[in-house]
């Protein structure tokens, strides 16, 4: 179990994600999406999600929570076998909360 903030889990590899999906069989599949890449890669690491924003969208900022799926700043990670959940501080508070009336 960790915590994982929007910074690293989706801002630091937007621009290795955008990549995956359109470079392929050795090319861009577009212009517009190979100049969109390299201004991802000009804002570096740790871009704001105001940089990405402004080049893309806001789609490729969203952090969602599993259970809610309400876009959050960090979220936890739970594994189950190879299967990652990340859950948001809301949905921890509730779940703690049904434990707590189920065992007392
Ligand atoms: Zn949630």
């Amino acid at each position: 179990m960790h915590v994982v903030s929007r910074q690293e889990g989706v801002l630091n590899v937007v621009a290795k994600k955008y990549k995956d999906q359109q470079y392929y069989q050795g090319r861009w599949s577009n212009k517009t999406d190979e100049a969109k890449y390299n201004k991802l890669v000009k804002v570096g690491n740790t871009p704001t999600k105001d940089q990405i924003e402004h080049i893309l969208n806001h789609s490729w900022t969203e952090y969602l929570c599993d259970e809610c799926h309400k876009d959050a700043d960090a979220l936890v990670a739970l594994r189950d076998g190879k299967k990652v959940i990340k859950v948001c501080r809301n949905c921890l508070n509730s779940a703690l909360k049904l434990l707590n009336k189920e065992i007392k």
